[in-house]
């Protein structure tokens, strides 16, 4: 297995299926340029798994020099708000796609409507008054057929005037609904008679007050696709059943052949994908906000400090497959921090000090010591620290009994001190509970990060601040949202699962520079992990959200075949 990005990258990519029926559509003439589309819902934000078809449908489409629709498919007034449109653009421009034209399935409604009355002047669409229980219950099951009942039978004339009547707001809300004629014994159930409009009297986010019925979904959908000449309509899996039934609109209506084609969702381990239950958490207030950094969603990923680029590199590793699966959370984490290792600046945290004290430092000497910014990328430059012989390092960067392999600070041992000096340490002071209070140590004063003239060999190097120029952060510290590997497959509530432990709030101490940062700036924090700035920080308290640990944990990766 490759072990990192380079090698990946270069293993030979194939075509993945799209890609192949795209090239042949081209090659035989049936399609002679591309058009794709991205057609969510505005009723929530946009998440990972989006990401995954947004990667899919811009990415085809540029490859072979096509173009790409955002289309808001808002067919359902009362979970639409244009907040949530709003927030996918923002996410969509994140990521670096342009799209080619903003439209909005309401865009169609008067089409649609028009479409409708085709369909009930073919005789194709009956006005149904039965309620929902009674559709149900005779719509038969999957292994049994459903039955007509006697409003399948009302002449053209009746269901032209009953459907202008829906439309003028002459019923009330759940009275009627207008059917497409189509087959109660099909053995797909969407095609025994699928409902096409429903009376809701509800206020839309763009067309108000105009409508007080509005079109079902697939009978929007496909249809959207058509009056746009989409040439691939490419959706998810659980679209399958419902192809069926867009080409028996298209082929009625006589519409521009789209061609529908399905990909396996998305589904990432510790975490969810689906909008309604992530709107409980947020409407719960078991996260602070669909941007919480632990939400798997687009603004909750970039608040955390996940990069654009590691999301489309993610993507584009996953591939896109035919059938469902849990893709790792750690593939993901990797691509952060692969992406991270090479464009964050590093700086020195320290997370829980102890003061040093270096005993033969002049009093009153400051040194600027130059540290380099990032060893992965020589045009981030070059920053200076001040050292004036008293700090802060890690606790657990000294023992008192160390064993045999440990490199860092112990009483009689050297270690370097980075971008500063070599240090030894002589002794230890306790307060009166036996806390290790100070430790003293003495420096090699020809041992300078970049003039070492010592010709001392260390084996530890660690990080540290200066205890007086330094800040106190508040650190979040992120895990994972939730304790089980899948839990929408779990037993009961899926919020009987969340990872009480997700967020760790502690305080750091960190060197003055970090003072200069801006929201959203990603940092590597030498030996911790990856940090990005948060959004409510202040002038007086800086808060950092852990984007991603510094360990690799790819030999861990795996793909969990739930199809
Ligand atoms: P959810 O179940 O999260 O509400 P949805 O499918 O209802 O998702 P839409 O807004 O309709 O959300 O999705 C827009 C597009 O993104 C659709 O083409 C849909 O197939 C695709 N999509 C949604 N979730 C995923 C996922 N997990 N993986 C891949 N594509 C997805
Ligand atoms: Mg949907």
């Amino acid at each position: 297995m490759p072990t990192n990005m380079e090698e990946l990258k270069k293993e030979e990519k194939s075509l993945n299926f799209i890609e192949e029926i795209i090239e042949q559509d081209l090659k035989s003439g049936k399609n002679k340029s591309i058009l794709t589309r991205f057609p969510p819902e505005p009723n929530g934000y946009l998440h990972i798994g989006h990401a995954k078809s947004i990667c899919l449908n811009f990415g085809v489409a540029q490859k072979y020099g096509g173009k790409t629709n955002l289309r808001f498919d808002d067919t359902n007034p009362s979970t639409e708000e244009v907040e949530y449109v709003e927030s996918i653009k923002t996410d969509l421009k994140w990521l670096g796609f342009s799209w080619a034209n903003e439209f909005y399935a309401s865009d169609y409604f008067d089409k649609l409507f028009e479409f409708a009355l085709i369909l009930i002047r073919k005789g194709l669409a009956y006005i149904d008054d039965s309620t929902a229980e009674e559709i149900a219950s005779l719509k038969g099951t999957p292994t049994s057929p459903g039955k007509n009942n006697v409003y399948r039978s009302r002449s053209i004339e009746e269901n032209e005037e009953l459907f202008f009547g829906m439309k003028n707001g002459e019923f009330p809300e759940g009275s009627k609904t207008l059917r497409a004629k189509i087959d109660m014994a099909s053995i797909n159930m969407h095609m025994r008679d699928p409902i096409l409009y429903r009376i809701k009297y509800a206020n839309h986010h763009r067309t108000g007050d105009k409508w007080c019925i509005y079109p079902m979904y697939d009978f929007a959908h496909g249809q959207s696709d058509a009056i746009e000449n989409i040439t691939h309509s490419i959706c998810t899996l659980e679209f399958v059943p419902h192809r069926e039934l867009y080409n028996w609109y298209i082929n009625k209506l006589e519409l521009f052949p789209s061609k529908q084609y399905e990909f396996a969702r998305l589904n990432l381990s510790y975490t969810i994908m689906s909008k309604r239950k992530l709107l409980q958490l947020v409407n719960e207030k078991h996260v602070a906000g669909w941007d919480d950094p632990r939400m798997p969603t687009l603004s909750g990923m970039r608040r955390r400090g996940y990069s654009s680029e590691a999301i489309i590199e993610f993507c584009d590793r996953i591939g896109i497959a035919k059938r469902e699966n849990l893709i790792d959370v750690s593939l993901l984490e990797f691509c952060v921090r692969e992406h991270l290792n090479k464009s964050a600046q590093r700086r020195m945290v320290v997370f829980d000090p102890v003061k040093v004290v270096i005993t033969n430092w002049p009093k009153g000497k400051i040194d600027a010591l130059t540290c380099e910014n990032n060893p992965e990328d020589e045009s981030a430059g070059f920053r200076e620290i001040p050292f004036n012989g008293e700090l802060f390092i890690e606790r657990e960067d000294f023992m008192e009994a160390p064993p045999k392999k440990f490199f860092r600070l112990a009483v009689g041992k050297q270690v370097r001190l980075k971008s500063a000096y070599i240090i030894t340490c002589n002794d230890i002071v306790k307060d009166s509970s036996g806390a290790i209070q100070e430790i003293h140590c003495t420096y090699v004063p020809e041992s300078r990060s970049g003039s070492d003239t010592s010709g001392i060999k260390v084996q530890g190097t660690l990080h540290w601040v200066n205890s007086e120029n330094s800040i106190a952060v508040q650190i979040n510290q992120y895990d994972r949202l939730f304790k089980v590997e899948n839990p929408s497959i779990e037993e009961g509530d899926f919020k009987n699962y969340i990872n009480s432990e997700s967020l760790n709030k502690v305080t750091a101490y960190a060197e003055l520079s970090l003072l200069n940062s801006e929201v959203g700036q990603r940092f590597q924090f030498l030996r911790k992990g990856y940090y990005c700035l948060d959004k409510d920080s202040e002038n007086k308290k800086l808060i950092f959200n852990r984007t991603v640990t510094l360990k690799d944990t790819w030999g861990q990766i795996s793909l969990i075949d739930i199809g």
